[in-house]
């Protein structure tokens, strides 16, 4: 095909996406990790963020960057294994590894590559993967470039993965990988059956904690919440969420993580992140562990509003967690849903496929603990109205 062709094959497969309505463009957004945000000229309640202590905007985290940036300047210009350390860059994967209670800790350039960074070097092509179906996507692309053998079980069904487990028990590599609180549903592993299931099985055990760092566990991690910290074997987690930064961790055992260090791709062939970002890190995670309660704080904002929105009849899932999801269905609808609520101040996310199964497009509404009572009682009042519509 010539350049001409391809063109224009682009062009329809553009068209017939934005017919679909599956069109994706970057919105127009100005300020979209703070409480409000600038959109189309109006100042709109920001429920779409990650941003769920609302740290980037906290003067310790600001600062620490700018003094990061002023004795190291603004870039590691190399990985880390070349020149790219600093010394800051050290204490904070020391801290990481004791606010995670494990031995070693490693920081990586973003929770995507950290995942591709730890699938990719834990597993070989005879490697079977367990992996959640609604695991994060840089799971699965992780997967896909390891070469390992996928098999995904049905979202948190501990019979499929009890099942799954015993049709392959007689591999010897094995690995397990799950979200621990999910992206797009805000519903919680059920960690506790996952874990024991997988010890029965002599199974690697994986958590993603990327939306549940600086909530669950006093900020540690659902993990911790419930107890299990010393039974994963790897803690991915990221600073890009609650933590108000950028950046992710892993953190377990020693030899577990001189052996990322020395084979994942992804940390080995990409240049460490700026001392500005080490900085900040660092002082989120210092000030987590100082106010250890904002995290259930959040939580319990989260259960007051699903209260709300049960009542008024929206399908919420299973969360359980600061993600509220409003199942609506069919695309044009949660899109419309969206417009609607624009208009009365507020902007959620319209999650539609792929990102989410046929069928189930829905709004996304993330908490964050800025949030006034005034603020819950105005997305009650608007979903109220927008109940009607519907
Ligand atoms: C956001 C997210 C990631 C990716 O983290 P980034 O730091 O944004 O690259 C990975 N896993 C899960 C579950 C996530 O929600």
């Amino acid at each position: 095909m010539d350049n001409k062709q391809i063109n224009k094959q682009l062009c329809s497969s553009l068209n017939d996406l934005k017919k679909q309505n599956l069109l994706r463009s970057i919105p127009d957004i100005d300020h979209g990790a703070d409480l409000y945000l600038d959109f189309k000229g109006k100042r709109l309640l920001n429920l779409a963020s990650n941003n769920y202590l609302g740290l980037s905007q906290t003067e310790v985290l600001k600062k620490a960057a700018c003094e990061a940036t002023k004795h190291w300047g603004t870039s590691a210009a190399a990985s880390r294994l070349v020149t790219g350390n600093f010394s800051l860059y050290c204490e904070l994967e020391d801290a990481v590894a004791r606010f995670k209670t494990q031995e070693k800790a490693l920081v990586i350039g973003s929770g995507y590559m950290a995942n591709l960074c730890l699938v990719t070097s834990l597993t070989q092509r005879k490697t079977i993967i367990f992996s959640d179906r609604l695991n994060h996507a840089s799971i699965i692309d992780g997967i896909i470039l390891s070469r390992a053998k996928h098999i995904r079980y049905r979202h948190n069904d501990i019979e499929h993965l009890h099942y799954l487990l015993k049709k392959h028990a007689s591999s010897t590599q094995k690995i397990l990988i799950t979200d621990t609180i999910f992206s797009m549903d805000g519903d919680l592993a059920r960690l506790e059956e996952i874990v024991s299931l997988a010890k029965k099985f002599n199974v690697i055990i994986v958590v993603d904690e990327a939306h549940a760092t600086g909530v669950f566990g006093k900020g540690r991690g659902l993990a911790h919440a419930l107890g299990l910290e010393k039974e994963i074997d790897i803690h991915m987690g990221t600073f890009s969420k609650a933590l108000g930064s950028y950046g992710a961790y892993l953190a377990g055992a020693k030899e577990w993580i001189d052996w990322i260090t020395t084979t994942g791709r992804p940390f080995i062939y990409s240049t460490a992140l700026p001392p500005g970002v080490i900085g900040a890190n660092l002082a989120a995670i210092d000030l987590v562990s100082q106010n250890p309660k904002q995290g259930q704080k959040l939580l319990d904002m989260g259960k007051y509003l699903r209260t709300e929105l049960d009542r008024l009849g929206f399908d919420l899932g299973d969360s359980g967690s600061q993600i509220i999801p409003v199942i609506l269905g069919d695309i044009e609808t949660t899109l419309k849903a969206k417009e609607f609520l624009l208009t009365k101040g507020l902007y959620v996310a319209a999650i539609r496929p792929p990102t989410v199964p046929q069928n189930t497009s829905r709004l996304r509404l993330s908490l964050r603990i800025d949030l006034k009572k005034e603020h819950l009682q105005q997305i009650v009042r608007s979903f109220e109205e927008l109940k009607k519509q519907l």
